[in-house]
């Protein structure tokens, strides 16, 4: 069968997927039991597909430990369209705060820069984007509209390990690259936000979540365009327009697979514990041939950042590694080296392949 050929596949996203998942889709592709269809070709509105999101919210719900006054959304557009809904929507003349912790954060903060008042209140810009503040390293302005944090950025490889402190104000996540990865506290957010291929799904669906009474707050504006109007999505429920009915249901199968064969978020968080804590001891066991980037305290379980002494190196590291079968090792663009994403669907066996690869390339090189 052909997924004997998969390798293991270190990308950033869209990233792996769990293979219970693929095969499940692969066998109810043509015609999805009691659908008499594909899932791809049954109308967003029809009893089937109904069931499909119902499954898949109360799933989330469940794992994310979700309270009933927050609402569950799955939109289009990336997490990038968030950067900007959310300012239309919730950016007051308090304006908003920010973390600028790395390339993402600072696109969100950008997106709000462009349509109001937005300050950074920390940055990580000096370091690097190496590290992430303390509590008590930031202070976030009382008139605030909102704070907006990013728990993981995926490109520089550092996450929080807590809920961070908002002081009173909404705070509001992008957690794109580690949603579902450990137990958050839902409570501590007035809304979180994720585009699925990173950690939950395909491409083309982006989850999102707000607190009831932050929606409220919402700001009218009757010239806003429809679609980035979080009213419609919440009234229509996801259904205002035609849904990723597919993306959907593929994170519909996550969540299952989750929730019955991982057994939730506690035992999620352990295996991904134990898969960052291998790799990472291998950079700090090479003597400095593998640089880790981020700070020890601040290093990502989802994705490991690190050089090697040259860029010649790290060119020929990620080529050899893919001919052993490993893809998706380079850094990104912006800033080189090797970056492995690690993200929940990686089997540990993945990351004891990768490190066994890295001893003999070091012996080879070093
Ligand atoms: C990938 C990523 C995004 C962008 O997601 P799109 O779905 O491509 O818009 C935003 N934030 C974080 C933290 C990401 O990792």
């Amino acid at each position: 069968m052909s997924f004997t050929e998969r390798v293991f596949n270190f990308s950033a996203g869209p990233a792996v997927l769990p293979l219970p998942v693929l095969l499940e889709a692969q066998r109810d592709l043509v015609c999805y039991p009691g659908g008499g269809a594909s899932v791809m070709e049954l109308s967003h509105r029809g009893k089937v597909i109904d069931g499909i999101i119902k499954e898949a919210e109360a799933r989330l719900r469940r794992i994310l430990g979700v309270p009933d006054d927050y609402h569950v959304l799955f939109l289009q557009g990336g997490a990038t369209t968030q950067f900007c809904m959310i300012p239309m929507n919730f950016l007051g003349e308090g304006g908003a705060d920010y973390l600028e912790q790395g390339t993402w954060s600072k696109k969100a903060f950008g997106e709000a820069k462009r349509l109001g008042r937005a300050e950074v209140v920390w940055s990580g810009k000096e370091g690097g984007y190496s590290t992430l503040p303390e509590d008590n390293e930031y202070k976030v302005r009382p008139e605030a509209s909102y704070f907006h944090v990013t728990s993981n950025e995926t490109i520089h490889g550092v996450e929080f390990h807590r809920d961070p402190e908002s002081y009173g104000v909404p705070m509001i996540c992008d957690s794109s690259s580690d949603f579902l990865s450990r137990p958050v506290d839902m409570t501590k957010y007035a809304m979180m936000y994720a585009g699925a291929q990173k950690n939950v799904g395909p491409a083309g669906v982006t989850i999102v979540i707000i607190a009831d009474s932050f929606y409220q707050k919402l700001i009218v504006d009757e010239k806003r365009p429809i679609m980035f109007d979080y009213r419609n999505h919440v009234e229509g429920k996801s259904l205002y327009n035609t849904c990723p009915v597919f993306a959907i249901y593929i994170v519909g199968l996550v969540l299952k697979w989750l929730e019955e064969e991982v057994g939730g978020l506690e035992n999620m968080y352990a295996r991904n514990q134990k898969k960052a804590t291998l790799l990472y001891k291998a950079l700090d066991e090479s003597e400095g041939f593998y640089k880790g980037h981020a700070a020890v305290k601040a290093r990502s379980l989802m994705n490991v950042t690190w050089r090697l002494p040259n860029e010649e190196l790290e060119k020929q590291f990620a080529k050899e590694a893919e001919e052993a079968g490993m893809i998706g090792l380079k850094g990104h663009r912006s800033v080189g080296g090797i970056r492995a994403s690690i993200y929940n669907a990686m089997p540990y066996e993945g990351v004891e392949k990768l490190v066994e690869f890295m001893k003999k390339f070091q012996e080879r090189n070093a």
